[in-house]
């Protein structure tokens, strides 16, 4: 099902000069007025940065921590927007927060991703923002929950907000990786397919926590064609009042854009358009065997759950489990592909073709579809 949300592109409210590719950058936090003017001025000058981002108001996980600055950081960020000419964008949690935002002419407001959490707060901040035109962006919620973002995107939507991008930041996972938020990718990509004409930025700050990793997940991002960053940037990251391990210098931030390869969705060119139909059309037949194969295989399944129905044979048999996924694990490795994805494979047959003999076990009983189940 796809949501057609009434949003404008990203070029008529940011990167009017369509700088490839979009960048917003600025602290963590607002922490004095010198580091914040000082940053914004070495980020305007690689000129390869669209907006100043800084946080004002903190959500920190324990109390007791910098909980931001506060509304004396909104006058630093009119001095460094209107010394740099950056139009600035800060993050709201509250209706005051928008409104003070507002008042002190921020350009860009986003939804933190503790607040696209909780519906009660996203519905207060679009209650303030009706009547409004300004640009909203709204983060992945920290919970792997597609749902929720887009729910959030449609109260802001429906408050009349047009000029709407998500933001993904990756999400919270009990199991420690390298990564300090899950990009979880297929959720952006969920998203994508969802909605068309919503702008993904990605913040490989925040999925990263490391600022030696920001290259690397902001290339992927590209590669997935999001359409823009948002990252980090402390005139002096090692001293940070916040997430000191992942912020960069103006200057390294320069140097990770350069290194970024840009690719288009679509290859210019007949040649490079004829061998990737080519390759499409190849791709296009194997998956049609897949399915026909797959098809075929649940034949088989169903025949194998009337057996075991009328010999009263129990569905699931362990061992014969286990010597499948063994089989074939070793001979998809032979074969180079990956254990993970065989696995994850397998299992989804094998659970389909659980549920398909649990259809037919219970044929006949109440509330069972039986009937168009049984011998096809
Ligand atoms: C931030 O952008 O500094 C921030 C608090 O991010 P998030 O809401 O993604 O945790
Ligand atoms: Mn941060």
């Amino acid at each position: 099902m796809k949501h057609n949300l009434n949003i404008q592109p990203l070029n008529s409210w940011i990167n009017k000069s369509g700088k490839e590719p979009l960048v917003i950058a600025g602290p963590c936090s607002a922490e004095t007025e010198d580091q914040l003017v000082a940053t914004a001025h070495l980020l305007a000058k690689t000129g390869k940065i669209s907006a100043l981002r800084a946080g004002i108001w903190k959500p920190r996980t324990r109390p007791g921590e910098f909980e931001g600055i506060g509304s004396i950081g909104l006058e630093w960020l009119k001095r460094a927007k209107e010394e740099t000419g950056l139009p600035t964008a800060v993050e709201v949690a509250t209706a005051k927060h928008v409104e003070e935002a507002l008042k002190a002419g921020v350009d860009i407001l986003w939804v933190g991703a503790r607040s696209t959490v909780n519906p009660f707060t996203v519905q207060e901040i679009a209650d303030a923002l009706k009547g409004v035109d300004v640009p909203v962006m709204v983060k992945n919620p920290v919970n792997p929950d597609l749902s929720l973002w887009v729910g959030a995107l449609e109260r802001i939507n429906n408050a009349g907000i047009t000029k709407l991008a998500a933001i993904h930041r990756g999400f919270s996972s009990y199991e420690k990786s390298a990564f300090r938020n899950e990009p979880m990718w297929d959720i952006a990509i969920a998203l994508k397919t969802l909605v068309p004409n919503l702008p993904i930025i990605n913040d490989p700050s925040h999925i990263t926590g490391n600022r030696d990793l920001i290259g690397y997940i902001s290339q992927k991002a590209l590669d997935l064609d999001m359409q823009g960053l948002m990252i980090e940037s402390h005139i002096d990251p090692t001293v940070a009042w916040t997430d000191a391990a992942q912020q960069v210098t103006p200057a390294a931030l320069s140097e990770i854009i350069d290194h970024l390869a840009l690719r288009k969705p679509e290859v210019k060119g007949a040649e490079l358009n004829d061998k990737l139909t080519e390759l499409r059309n190849q791709i296009d037949k194997i998956d049609d065997l897949i399915i026909q194969k797959m098809a075929e295989r649940m034949k088989i399944v169903e025949k194998i759950g009337n057996h075991k129905k009328e010999n009263n044979v129990t569905i699931l048999q362990v061992n014969r489990w286990d010597e499948i996924l063994h089989k074939r694990t070793s001979y998809a490795k032979a074969l180079k592909l990956s254990g993970e994805f065989t696995e994850k494979l397998l299992e989804l047959m094998h659970s389909e073709s659980i549920r398909k003999q649990t259809e037919i076990m219970n044929a006949g009983q109440e509330n069972a579809p039986a009937e168009k189940l049984t011998h096809a």
